[in-house]
């Protein structure tokens, strides 16, 4: 390659290293997969060594990526938080050993630890006592999350026997369960899935209310002592010393002679990543004594004494014996390739994602199809590649129903995107997500009446609509799995208390289009009950500011639909109170319009518009048959002869004061 040809490449690869290390480590919302990255960067790292000429102090190879948000105080570390030199090869690791014994040569033992795909912390203790945590940030200066940090349950707040002062790293994760059971959630909700638990963790932590943090039940693990006023000879001591202290969670170690002996252990837990509870995206290979650790010091970026193994994404063969459609609790269509079970990165895999139409399509895959599956650090395996060759002569091609396989109705493709959902109001997959919606906080919010709660309560068929609720019995909801007789009679008592929120709340949880929580409050100030806002007009809808034609219309049609009536009647048996809780607005001069001229004596024409407006009424600069009132002052103009020409009643400042009053 030509010198100049490198440093175009070299600039090019910068820049897009950038871009992705932004949407990671500052949005927590990465665009590609991490092996994807490490291979970027591991490009760029080998150009910089080829052509020295072009590597400048400021290149991503050289920094510890991340940001120091403002959201937050920053915290100095005292000691680095760095990062971990990658390899990607049993050669590259041999490598580093020979590199070590040159320097080194009677430090001869290495630990191999899992490398969990959390957030990097370090977190201080005063006299024992959980005194700041902060995230790695830049690896110099990181973000005070202390108040978050103290909402993880793995966390001791105390310490036994701690030394005075002492800074532990650690990675702070979601589990897989717990992140799995997020995704789940946020599908009900119509959120977009997180990633994977590293940017679910992340995104938690950085988050300015703690109480956030709390509900993601994120967990803590520690793999080192960044600074303590006690010696220790070895990292394994350390490791040691920190389980007797009251850390729960202290990373695995086992301790090998010589690199060979960690090639067995990574390759081994490689194999069974599933019996850790946390992602991982390879194993840490560190030299146990810290005083040869201390001679052979860091790059800019990195410790010389350890070096991160990372495992490829692990792809695999496998036959497609079917592809059926799931629709979502958001009524997307998604199609799934069911396999011939195969093991994948420790787990059996029998079903990969296609994600949409278009994928199928521009992968051109077929029932009968061998396919190539791949689990690249995120949850859901997906089929990366068709292995033509193999394909059998009756392969079928597949296409996704033109009706609802749950409901029967028409599936139309989303206007802005490749997404095909199912039109059907009453369709059962949307269910869970109505009721959800329902029992939410901004709806009738009904404490304790989540995603996972409304899930098993329809699973069990004990509701199908929002009326079932308020019909359940306390045995039937206590039989359920996970509630028990308490948490049954706290969720009913909760039920019957939402009764009493008044119509905004209601109307807000029918899920109608358009209406939502502002659209709720406008009706229910403008409405004193619910039976009046179904007998409006159209027209009467249209006229109140914030409910445009099409709203209005939405509204009608839902009240007219024979599912609406029933499931109204049904509230109304179970005593759900219709009566509006808002401020009623004042409607006196609702429907009338009034036209301004001459100058009034106690009020401006601004004034006065605002009172006509306050009393629901509306103004005009032109007079016609359909004006209500010519409201005049003195010096009137034209106007005042047009309204007497076409009849229309003329008031002065006086008796528009007498109609105020009235
Ligand atoms: P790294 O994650 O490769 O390694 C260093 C980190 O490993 C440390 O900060 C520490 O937090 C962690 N770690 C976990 N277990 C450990 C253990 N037992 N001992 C010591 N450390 C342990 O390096 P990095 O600099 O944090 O960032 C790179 C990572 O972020 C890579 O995995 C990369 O793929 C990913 N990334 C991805 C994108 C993307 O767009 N997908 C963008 C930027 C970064």
């Amino acid at each position: 390659m030509e010198a100049n040809e490198a440093k175009e490449k070299i600039l090019a690869l910068r820049a897009e290293v950038e871009e992705h290390s932004r949407h990671y480590y500052d949005e927590d919302a990465p665009t590609i997969s991490d092996f994807e990255y490490d291979r970027l960067l591991h490009t760029l790292l080998d150009l910089e060594e080829r052509f020295p000429q072009f590597a400048t102090p400021d290149s991503p190879t050289r920094r510890v990526g991340g940001s120091v948000s403002s959201k937050f105080s920053p915290v100095r570390h005292e000691a680095p938080l760095e990062s971990l030199t990658d390899v990607f090869s049993y050669a590259e690791l041999f490598a580093f050993g020979a590199r070590v014994a040159e320097s080194e040569p009677e430090a001869r033992e290495f630990d191999v630890e899992p490398k969990i795909d959390g957030l990097s912390i370090a977190v201080e203790y005063r006299n024992g006592v959980f005194y700041r945590g902060a995230t790695r940030g830049d690896g110099q200066t990181g973000e005070d999350v202390t108040e978050n940090l103290r909402t993880i349950r793995s966390l001791p707040q105390r310490l036994e026997g701690a030394p005075e002062r002492l800074i532990v790293r650690g990675e702070v994760y979601m589990a897989r369960d717990t992140f799995e059971e997020l995704n789940r959630r946020r599908e009900i909700t119509g959120e977009p899935p997180l990633a994977n638990p590293r940017n679910a963790a992340a995104g938690s932590l950085r988050q300015t209310d703690p109480k956030i943090a709390a509900e993601r039940k994120l967990d803590l693990i520690v793999y080192n002592i960044q600074l303590a006023t006690r010696e220790y000879r070895t990292h394994t001591e350390t490791l040691d010393a920190l389980r007797a202290m009251g850390f729960e969670q202290v990373v695995p170690y086992k301790i090998y002679g010589d690199i060979r002996g960690c090639v067995e252990r990574i390759d081994w837990i490689g194999r069974n990543r599933d019996v850790y509870p946390y992602e991982m995206d390879g194993a840490v290979i560190k030299l146990n004594d810290l005083r040869a650790r201390e001679r052979l010091g860091s790059t800019t970026k990195a410790p010389r004494w350890a070096v991160a193994y990372k495992y490829p994404p692990e792809k695999k063969p496998g036959v497609v014996r079917d592809i059926v459609t799931q629709v979502g609790r958001t009524g997307v269509l998604t199609p799934k390739a069911i396999l011939e079970p195969i093991r994948l990165s420790g787990t059996t895999v029998s079903a990969a994602t296609l994600h949409n139409q278009d994928f199928i399509d521009r992968l051109d895959v077929r029932i009968g199809d061998t396919v190539w599956v791949q689990k690249a650090g995120e949850i859901i395996p997906e089929v990366v590649e068709v292995d033509k060759s193999r394909r059998p002569a009756d392969a079928q091609p597949f296409h996704l129903p033109e009706v609802c396989p749950e409901c029967g109705s028409a599936v139309v493709r989303d206007e802005d995107g490749v997404a095909m959902r199912c039109t059907g109001a009453e369709c059962p997959a949307q269910r869970l997500r109505n009721i959800t919606h329902f029992a939410s906080r901004e709806a009738m919010d009904i404490d304790g009446l989540g995603a996972a709660v409304v899930e098993s309560l329809v699973n069990a068929g004990l509701v199908k609509t929002v009326a079932d609720l308020y019909e359940l019995e306390p045995q039937s909801v206590a039989a359920l799995e996970r509630m028990g007789k308490k948490s049954a009679e706290n969720l009913i008592a909760a039920i019957a208390e939402s009764k009493g929120r008044g119509l905004a709340r209601l109307l807000s949880g029918f899920g109608i289009r358009q209406v939502g929580v502002k659209a709720g409050r406008v009706l229910a100030r403008r409405f004193p009950d619910l039976d009046s806002l179904m007998h409006a007009e159209l027209s009467t809808l249209m006229e109140i500011p914030d409910i445009g034609p099409v709203t209005a219309q939405y509204l009608l049609d839902w009240f007219a639909a024979p599912q609406s009536q029933d499931l109204i009647a049904r509230l109304r048996a179970a005593g759900i109170s219709f009566e509006s809780r808002e401020e009623q607005a004042d409607t006196r001069f609702a429907g009338k319009t009034f036209v301004l001229t001459g100058t009034l004596p106690h009020y401006t024409r601004d004034e006065a518009s605002a009172l006509i407006e306050r009393c629901g009424g509306k103004t005009s600069s032109s007079v016609s048959k359909k004006t209500s009132y010519v409201l005049a002052g003195e010096a009137p103009g034209s106007k005042l002869d047009r309204a007497r020409a076409l009849g229309v009643p003329v008031l002065d400042e006086a008796a528009f004061q007498a109609l105020l009053e009235a």
